[in-house]
């Protein structure tokens, strides 16, 4: 169920790979995404699976829209229809919060001394947009100081393979992106152009590659988590989660 966990001190934080879940066929089995083809009460029943399965209540689970931008919605709880973003940021003890991918980077930030905690949801559109530099100004509106932000399973920087005038435009905007793949050709390392915004902004940043090890934190490399460009349109997603444990040490 889960690829990676950090349990700290009032923290839980963890990434989720495709196992333990009841969806079948392209979806199986832990798949969190609704929008791609997999029957919605599988993905309902995933979801609390995953969220019992990090300790924590299915329904103080708070969920996004998810569409490649930058907005950013403040919460204290679960709401209904899922707001359109792509960052969530709560101060809210037992909420979890859930951000969703199947290549691009899931990031999950933290400051547990302010109590205030955020996902978001970074592709090659969302770093050029500085999807999560908007979720750490929201979390600093809110108190935080010394955040942390986790990088999460997604496509790496070997493997993401685009055209060249498509890698030239990104690494305009966020020149840490550039790469080249594992074969010569350009690519683009996402998580590489997050790492650098994050470290703009004093962030210390846990890449869940540096401990696991690049192929397999990498959705194409590894056959145990989901891609959207291994797979295709009918892919499952991964999920990121945060939750500010309140008074309770794990
Ligand atoms: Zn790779």
């Amino acid at each position: 169920m889960f690829l990676y966990r950090h349990q700290g001190v009032g923290l839980q934080v963890a990434f989720t790979d495709r196992h333990g879940g009841v969806s079948d066929g392209p979806w199986d089995s832990l798949n969190l995404g609704y929008g791609n083809g997999d029957d919605h009460t599988r993905v309902d029943t995933n979801h609390e699976m995953v969220v019992r399965g990090f300790g924590a209540d299915p329904a103080r689970l708070v969920r996004m829209s998810q569409v490649h931008g930058n907005d950013v919605v403040v919460t204290d709880g679960p709401v209904t229809p899922f707001p359109v973003a792509d960052g969530l940021v709560t101060s809210a003890a037992d909420v979890t919060l859930l951000v969703r991918a199947g290549d691009c980077v899931p990031v999950v930030l933290a400051d547990v001394a302010a109590g205030v905690v955020g996902v978001a949801h970074a592709g090659r559109a969302g770093v050029v947009c500085a999807v999560v530099a908007s979720t750490v100004r929201t979390m600093r509106r809110l108190g935080a100081g010394s955040i942390v932000g986790w990088l999460g399973p997604r496509v790496c920087g070997d493997c993401y393979e685009v055209p060249t005038r498509l890698r030239a435009q990104v690494a305009a905007a966020v020149p840490a992106t550039w790469s080249q793949t594992s074969w010569g050709t350009s690519a683009v390392d996402v998580a590489a152009g997050v790492r650098a915004q994050l470290e703009e902004l004093a962030v210390e940043v846990v890449d869940i590659a540096d401990s696991l090890g690049a192929a397999v934190t990498c959705t194409v490399e590894n056959d145990d988590l989901f891609s959207h460009r291994r797979q295709g349109s009918r892919s499952g997603r991964l999920g990121g989660l945060v939750r500010l444990t309140g008074h309770t040490a794990p």
